[in-house]
């Protein structure tokens, strides 16, 4: 099991069975709202559970997305397709060991042009 939380702690949470590596999304806008890169890993919905949900918004970044933040600090949290029954969840909200690996880039041709991704086969140029 796995304990993440914002910031402030007015969202936290546990998630147990998340997939067990994380993946960084170089698209422009998860650059925006997450101010660089959107590191997640990913869960069924139903495996997570909230122990605070006080802070939690949710932004609709998309015809098919939306994003979860929390609205006193500001903290990216969760990423959600609508029509999917799984969540993606900041990698950086969890508390260690998180024992998760680094498992792709992904929408490596929008990354911001100060980032220097490592050549370490980790790309996914399909995306
Ligand atoms: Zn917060
Ligand atoms: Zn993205």
């Amino acid at each position: 099991m796995l304990n993440g939380r914002c910031e402030c702690g007015k969202v936290s949470f546990t998630v147990v069975n998340a997939r067990n590596t994380v993946t960084i999304c170089h698209c422009s806008q998860c650059r925006r709202t997450s101010g660089h890169l959107w590191a997640s890993t990913y869960a069924t919905f139903s495996d997570l559970a909230f122990l605070n949900q006080e802070g939690l918004e949710w932004y609709t970044s998309s015809e098919t997305a939306k994003r979860g933040f929390c609205k006193f600090c500001g903290s990216s949290l969760f990423y959600r397709m609508n029509d999917e029954l799984g969540i993606g969840i900041a990698a950086g909200c969890l508390e260690s060991p998180t024992g998760l690996k680094l498992g792709k880039h992904i929408f490596v041709a929008d990354k911001g042009d100060y980032d220097d991704i490592p050549d370490d086969g980790l790309k996914d140029e399909t995306l």
